[in-house]
């Protein structure tokens, strides 16, 4: 279950109801509800039900878009990455046609003006981001699908408040960004929500096959108790993440100057990202899911 349920009924009012069915009779036998998983984002109402702070303004902002050339591009798959002083761009071509671009800048106040407006995006793209690039990369802005253009503050939690702070409450709690905004400076945002996926399924399923399917609310083969066990898994590397992300973008839109270059350059993309982090960011093993079929067990799902 989760917030996708709340199609008849608003997750704030649901998260109030669940609040006054734990104050008024923590052991009500009848609670309908198993479980609430927020994944509802970077502005997650259960997140704030669960006093997480609310996201911060990294003071950056990002924009990017789907280039489309009908007749090729003749590019080899290559990524491309430029930076200067505040700034980071680059493109990835996706096959022989179409090639996606992003841009990195230090210009946090204009987000939310931009990003609704995609005209507005390519126009200040090009005219005050574009012109130090080399010209093919104003030339892909350019051949940008209006509908793919976005642009966004980028926003992160707090690394402590994520760890201290309360990623779950009885059976509710967070997954993906509700719980771990970060800036996409390592692009793991949307991995992280894939890992929590599985390591939370893989909880609850271990509890599943633990009680043969009789999960109760309260009491030893308590619900709350898998949802503590992915939370406690989850909060160190989900807390690194926003860390290295943080860091990864400081460090990537830090200028051209020698020694920022010799951060970036030699430390950054040499010995940390192809050397010691490289494998530990994306060759993360996060566990097998048990294979549990509920049609095998005595009680497919019961709740006491
Ligand atoms: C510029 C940029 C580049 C990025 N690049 C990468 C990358 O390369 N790799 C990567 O892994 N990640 C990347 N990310 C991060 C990635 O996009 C997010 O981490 C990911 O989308 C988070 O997924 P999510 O499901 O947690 O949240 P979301 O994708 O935000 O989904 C939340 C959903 O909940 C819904 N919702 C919100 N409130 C409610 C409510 N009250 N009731 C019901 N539904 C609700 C929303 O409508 C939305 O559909 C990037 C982010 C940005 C901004």
């Amino acid at each position: 279950m989760s917030c996708q349920m709340t199609q008849s009924i608003s997750l704030r009012r649901l998260l109030q109801l669940i609040q006054k069915h734990m104050m008024l009779c923590p052991q009500l036998s009848f609670i309908w509800l198993m479980v609430l998983i927020g994944c509802d984002g970077i502005h997650s109402t259960v997140a704030r039900w669960l006093g997480l702070s609310e996201p911060l303004n990294a003071g950056r902002s990002a924009g990017l878009g789907l280039a489309v050339f009908p007749e090729g591009h003749g590019l080899n798959k290559e990524v491309r990455l430029f930076v200067d002083a505040g700034m980071r761009a680059g493109y990835v071509p996706l096959n022989d046609n179409e090639i996606y671009w992003f841009l990195v800048c230090n210009c946090s106040a204009e987000g939310e003006s931009k990003a609704r407006n995609p005209e507005l995006i390519q126009k200040e793209v090009l005219e005050k981001y574009a012109k130090v690039l080399p010209p093919f990369y104003s030339d892909i802005v350019r051949r940008s699908d209006a509908s793919t253009l976005h642009w966004a503050p980028l926003m992160f939690r707090h690394p402590w408040n994520v760890f201290f702070g309360n990623l779950s409450k009885g059976n509710v709690t967070v997954v993906g960004d509700a719980m771990h905004p970060m800036t996409p400076d390592l692009g793991q945002g949307g991995c992280q929500a894939l890992e929590d996926a599985v390591v939370l399924g893989r909880h609850i399923g271990n509890l599943l096959i633990k009680t043969k399917g009789h999960i109760a609310t309260t009491g030893d083969n308590n619900v709350a108790q898998a949802i503590d066990g992915y939370v406690k898994e989850r909060k160190w590397r989900v807390t690194g993440m926003v860390i290295g992300s943080y860091l990864s973008g400081w460090v990537q839109n830090g200028g051209s100057n020698w020694w920022m270059r010799f951060l970036r350059d030699v430390i950054f993309y040499r010995f940390l990202v192809g050397g010691v982090l490289g494998n530990k960011v994306t060759g993360y093993d996060c566990g097998k899911l048990p294979d549990v079929s509920l049609g095998e067990m005595d009680n497919p799902c019961k709740i006491d």
